[in-house]
Parts: structure tokens; C-alpha cells; sequence
């Protein structure tokens, strides 16, 4: 497409791909992570990861840094999370990197609220579209100016919506195409964003010693995200598990042979809420054909002994190996069995004395 984005668009859009232009005359990291430059990149690669994992997000539009310092940042944040390697963590990053770039669509030139717009030099076409989003779309491989988008591309956008003003039933399917509001628009793109981003991480080429060097910024982000993760899920109620976890317990103790994946997400999902490996080990004694080695080292292995700490899989994956089952209302809402056993505990809580309405 023929336009030629600002180095202040770019910084907004670090995945763009005339984006790396501008960071390209920049030193080899190894050596720039030393100088001064390096390290206020590395400060604000480590805030966006923190900004990721945070439960209270603030996206602010207008930077205060160098564009060629926000694009940097984005690529290392991204360097950092692939050496960190859990899964879970790389689905926020890029879920936040996508929640971004929406902000930024839609606040391009001001916010109802009496933000003023970061793109001051946009103009906007007869549907009020801004050359930028037009030319992000069309590298995402959406076209925003049209009314409709093919069925296999909205099929394949929307799978993990959980809205039903998604779901195919409530559309207006035309010849193999789907009618799509012009406000919905920015709303696939950043889904389509977040699936793009995802799908290129864990980067697997850093070389060992980078990560090694940003070891000490690694640790950090890990040990706050554990820590944080384990108040968010407070003590564990087991009447809280989502009904695919309870029914891969129930499976257990009723004698049947997990496969793979059931022991694989039954495992992380523990491991995840903060249950000790001993804990998850007894789990499975409940199995009639309970042995003990090979239970201890699977534990081990999917707990982080073999160097990768693995996040339980998200409901979308659940679906897809045939273990998401008797859903109920509360799946409806969410999109990760951790956020329905965090959801359910905080609905189980005895509302405080005093605070009764
Ligand atoms: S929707 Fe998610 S939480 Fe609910 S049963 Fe399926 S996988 Fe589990």
C-alpha cells in the first residue's frame, strides 16, 4: 500500500514492518543494552511487560520518548518474554500490544473524554478513516473500508470472541461474506493483531548470552508475576475448578487414564493456582493406576524442572483437544479456566460483616 507512516505512527505500531527501519542503524543489542540509550530502552521494555501483566492497565497515547526508544522498547519487551518462556505471560504481552494499537485507532484524533489526539497531522477520508489504520489493516490483512469481510476470515477472527453479537447466528451472512459495522472493525483488527503477535512468539534464535544478560531484569518480572498471580488466586477451593478440571479430576479417581493433554492442563492449571508439586502428585495417587516415579517427574517437568514453566492452556486450546466440557454460565464469559476459578472464588467470598447492602 502505498503510504509512508510517520516515525510517530510507527512508534504507536512497533509490529509494522517499516518499523525495524528506523531501530536499524541502532548497535547490536548486546552492546547497546550497555550504553546509557540501552538502558532507558530496557526501563521502558521492562514497564511494558509489567504494564501487561498488571490488572489495572493505563495506556497513555502521547510518549514522552525518542519513537526510535518506544519501537525499541517493543522489540526487546518482546526478547525478554521469549527468554522467560511462559506461555501464559507471551498471551498477555501480546493481548496488551493489541489492546494498544486499538487505543491508539480509536484515540487518533482525541478521546470523548477530552484527550487529545497523538496523530495530530491525520486526515481522515470521507469514513472517517486515517491513512495509518487504513495501511496497519492492510498489512494485517483486513480491509476496514468495507462493509463486509469473507466468512473464513470472520470465522477464523472471532473463534476466541466470547461476545454473542459475534457468534455466527446473530450476523448477516450475505454469499459467503459477513456484514460488519463500521464501530466492530477496529475490534477484529486488534484480534487479528493479537493472533499475528502471538503466533511469532516465543522468538527461538536469541542467543543464549543476551538472554544471560538480561537475566536480572528476567528474574524480576517473573518473581513479581508469581507472586502476583499467587494473591490474585488467594488459597485454593477446590469448588472453584472450572467444570473441565473438575471433570479431569472426576476422571481420576473414577479409574480412567488421562491423555496427554488431560494431564498436561490438569497439571498446569494446578501448578498455576499455586498447588505444590507434592499436592498435584497426590492428585494423581487418587488414580488407580498411580506411579509415583513417572507421576513426579511429569509433575517436574511441566512445573519448570525441565527450564520451562508452562502456563495452563486457555479454553480456545481446551476446546480444540476436546476438554472443555459441561460448560456453564460462567464459561460463557470467560476465555481461560483460571479466570473461572478466580471469577468463582470471588463470587464464593462471604460478603464482609458491615458491608451487607
Ligand atoms: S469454557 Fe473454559 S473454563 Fe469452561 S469448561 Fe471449557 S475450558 Fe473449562
Amino acid at each position: 500500500m502505498d503510504y509512508e507512516p510517520s516515525g510517530r505512527e510507527l512508534s504507536h505500531f512497533p509490529f509494522l514492518k517499516k518499523a525495524n527501519d528506523r531501530i536499524k542503524d541502532f548497535p547490536p543489542l548486546e552492546v547497546l543494552l550497555k550504553e546509557e540509550r540501552g538502558k532507558l530502552i530496557t526501563n521502558l521494555a521492562v514497564k511494558r511487560i509489567n504494564q501487561a501483566l498488571s490488572s489495572k492497565k493505563t495506556i497513555v497515547a502521547h510518549f514522552q520518548n525518542r519513537d526510535e526508544d518506544e519501537i525499541a522498547s517493543y522489540v526487546l519487551c518482546r526478547i525478554i518474554a521469549s527468554c522467560i518462556g511462559d506461555l501464559q505471560l507471551l498471551d498477555r504481552l501480546t493481548r496488551y500490544e493489541a489492546e494498544r494499537a486499538y487505543h491508539f485507532l480509536v484515540s487518533e484524533t482525541g478521546t470523548e473524554e477530552g484527550e487529545k489526539g497523538w496523530n495530530e497531522n491525520i486526515t481522515l477520508d470521507a469514513d472517517e478513516f486515517s491513512p495509518i489504520s487504513k495501511y496497519l489493516a492492510h498489512e494485517f490483512g483486513i480491509n476496514i473500508t468495507q462493509e463486509r469481510i469473507p466468512l473464513n476470515d470472520y470465522v477464523e477472527i472471532i473463534a476466541p470472541l466470547h461476545e454473542s453479537r459475534f457468534k455466527l447466528v446473530n450476523r448477516i451472512v450475505h454469499r459467503g461474506f459477513v456484514e460488519i459495522r463500521q464501530e466492530e472493525r477496529y475490534e477484529l483488527l486488534r484480534e487479528r493483531i493479537r493472533v499475528i503477535l502471538r503466533r511469532e512468539l516465543p522468538y527461538r534464535n536469541i542467543p543464549k548470552s543476551l538472554c544471560e544478560q538480561l537475566a536480572p531484569y528476567a528474574e524480576q518480572i517473573k518473581k513479581e508475576y508469581q507472586e502476583r498471580m499467587l494473591q490474585n488466586l488467594g488459597a485454593i477451593e477446590e469448588s472453584a475448578f472450572p467444570p473441565c478440571i473438575q471433570a479431569l479430576i472426576t476422571a481420576i479417581t473414577s479409574g480412567a487414564t488421562l491423555t496427554h493433554p488431560g494431564r498436561f492442563s490438569l497439571t498446569s492449571f494446578l501448578h498455576n493456582i499455586g498447588m505444590e508439586k507434592s499436592q498435584i502428585a497426590e492428585l494423581f495417587a487418587r488414580a488407580p493406576d498411580f506411579d509415583a516415579e513417572k507421576t513426579m517427574y511429569q509433575v517436574g517437568h511441566i512445573t519448570g524442572g525441565g527450564g520451562t514453566e508452562y502456563s495452563a492452556p486457555a479454553c480456545a486450546a481446551m476446546r480444540t483437544t476436546g476438554l472443555c466440557v459441561h460448560s456453564d454460565t460462567i464459561c460463557a464469559t470467560v476465555n481461560h479456566p483460571l479466570s473461572y476459578y478466580k471469577y468463582k472464588k470471588k463470587m464464593a467470598k462471604p460478603v464482609e460483616k458491615g458491608k451487607e447492602s
